[in-house]
């Protein structure tokens, strides 16, 4: 581990370039709240804003200060100064305005015109890129579904978005800051972004361009992967050798054209989304295909867990809950808060409005991935119960089809919401006594952490980051956050849901022990920002030790 080889007793190592400030450059196809599918969206709003925190904290500091504040990894010689978030722009968005400049790039042979425009908020400057190719994909930001969307219309996007977010740092030096050394690390996300790192290496490495720039390539979710036939590797626009690090087999698809595998092997480090889903792509369940890339690029993949947007999603905040009967709260008005936000989702959806029944949440995308079926699977037994039901979500047409008919057949106890709304999802979170997450895979998720910043107790599978973010309920020593059960079955579904209704019902105050100690946690990005500042740290040192021949 490179950090081992650094001055651990906070001396000043010397400078490693310029003015030893970092510039970062997140790059993602969602950007909340501009456009959002699901939690990248969120991330991609929220993780740059914290970098930034970080880096103006620092940098308001005195040069002393400066030298003791940051990163512990290699004594605190980088700081990170500036942020950009660079993201298709899909609509007009009021806050972001056009700076005059236009560039053109070859898809597909043909020229594509892209229109920068910039916004700057909370300390970081947005860069969305215009081009008639992202506009009128507010709703479908993947052409349909993420998983059968088709290269290569998606293709074309991608690269077009990768190849113009590459050369932000020349169009748009924000900050005036001047950039093109080792000062620049880009963090990608996904396998829209995964061409980014290639392209870096490719366009400009191999060309003795932006040699020292780094790439971060976080994974989200490895089940999308922009698979496609090999003959479309004439659509990324690389040299014919770089083939080879897209190519893929695997039983299912045989060889095939793979984004993802490519952006895993060029990128200078990965980094997941929670230590479990780090171990579980590993193996050849959870890495669908990708697990021997992974393996082999172990020594260069972290795993940190996302945080919240502690503004955005905060029951004292929330501006969703200024309106309609609902209220905002906090951990000493808990119980009058809830009470009142249950009460008003319950007029609002159309349920009996009463205090005594357990009200159930849902919050996801309709996919098999969500667990929704299993849901289904034990809405019988729910249904034998006294408990309300509460499901917003999107995907599936079947999914869907299947949620519209178990509202309809038990309108009195379920309510639902198909389709996408931010307002509705806050106003579950906050409603909401119990949060059902019952994924059979979840890299991080974003909504039981939500949900327990607002007094609402998960029930989970213990999967990816659901076991790394609840800690389960032990009524002994009164501790944990919530229920987990440990294989995504339907009858485990239910023997959690059933302690955690008896726990609700009977025992009020070891209820209130899991509110409570839910919502006094830090979920903030803090943490999170100062380990992704690590990796990029360790990524430019690591660089740096190469350039003067020192083996890693
Ligand atoms: P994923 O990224 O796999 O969809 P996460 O739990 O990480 O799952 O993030 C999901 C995000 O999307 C959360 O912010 C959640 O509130 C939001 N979300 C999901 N479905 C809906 C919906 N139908 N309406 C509004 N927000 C939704």
């Amino acid at each position: 581990n490179e950090a081992d080889n650094v001055d651990s007793e906070g001396e000043k190592p010397p400078p490693l370039a310029g003015e030893n400030v970092m510039n970062v450059i997140l790059a993602a196809v969602e950007c909340a709240p501009w456009s959002k599918a699901g939690g990248l969206g969120d991330v991609a709003g929220s993780l740059p804003k914290a970098l930034a925190r970080r880096g103006h904290r620092v940098m308001g500091c005195g040069q002393e200060t400066k030298w003791s504040v940051v990163s512990p990894y290699i004594g605190g010689a980088i700081m990170l100064k500036v942020e950009q978030v660079v993201a298709p722009r899909y609509s007009n968005y009021p806050e972001a305005q056009e700076i005059g400049v236009r560039k053109q790039y070859k898809v597909d042979g043909q020229d594509m015109e892209v229109t920068y425009f910039h916004a700057f908020i909370d300390g970081v400057d947005f860069v969305f890129l215009d081009s008639p190719n992202f506009r009128h994909l507010q709703d479908n930001i993947y052409g349909g579904n993420r998983m059968t969307a088709q290269l290569p219309d998606i293709l074309k996007r991608m690269v077009l978005f990768c190849k113009a977010a590459a050369e932000v740092p020349w169009h748009v030096p924000c900050g005036g800051v001047c950039y093109g050394d080792g000062n620049l690390a880009f963090i990608a996300n996904d396998w829209h972004t995964a061409l980014l790192p290639v392209y870096l290496k490719a366009y400009y490495r191999d060309n003795g361009l932006m040699i020292y720039t780094r790439s971060v390539l976080v994974i989200h979710n490895i089940a999308h992967q922009g698979r496609g036939p090999l003959d479309e590797f004439r659509y990324t626009d690389l040299p014919e050798h770089y083939i080879d690090l897209f190519k893929l087999y695997d039983p299912v698809g045989g060889e095939h054209l793979n984004i993802f595998a490519a952006g895993l092997k060029a990128a200078d480090r990965i980094v997941t989304v929670s230590h479990g889903y780090a171990w579980e792509i590993k193996t050849s369940e959870g890495g669908w295909g990708l697990h021997g890339i992974i393996n082999e690029n172990d020594w260069k993949l972290r795993g940190i867990v996302n945080g919240i947007d502690t503004k955005d999603w905060n029951p004292k905040f929330d501006v969703h809950l200024t309106s309609d009967g609902y209220t905002n709260y906090t951990i000493e008005t808990l119980q009058s808060g809830k009470r009142q936000c249950k009460a008003a989702l319950q007029k609002e959806l159309g349920l009996p409005v009463r205090e005594d029944v357990p009200l159930i949440g849902f919050i996801g995308r309709l996919d098999h991935q969500k667990g929704i079926d299993l849901i289904a699977e034990a809405i019988p037994w729910m249904m034998g119960q006294d408990v309300q039901l509460v499901m917003l979500g999107t995907g599936r047409p079947d999914l869907e089809e299947m949620l519209k008919q178990i509202m309809s057949q038990y309108s009195d106890k379920i309510k639902g919401w198909v389709g996408f709304s931010v307002k509705m999802a806050h106003r579950i979170t906050a409603g909401a006594d119990i949060l059902l997450m019952p994924s059979r895979f979840e890299p991080c998720g974003l909504n039981q952490l939500y949900a327990m910043n607002y007094g609402t107790v998960p029930v989970v599978h213990a999967v990816g980051g659901l076991r790394d973010t609840v800690p389960p309920f032990n009524p002994f020593e009164e501790s944990g956050l919530g229920w987990t059960f440990d294989s995504a079955e339907t009858n485990k579904l239910i023997n959690s849901l059933a302690n955690c209704l008896l726990t609700y019902r009977q025992f009020k105050q070891s209820w209130e022990g899991l509110q409570r100690r839910g919502m006094t946690q830090d979920l903030s990005w803090d943490n999170a920002a100062q380990q992704y500042e690590e990796v990029l740290v360790a990524a430019k040192f690591q660089w740096y030790m190469h350039l003067i021949g020192v083996n890693e």
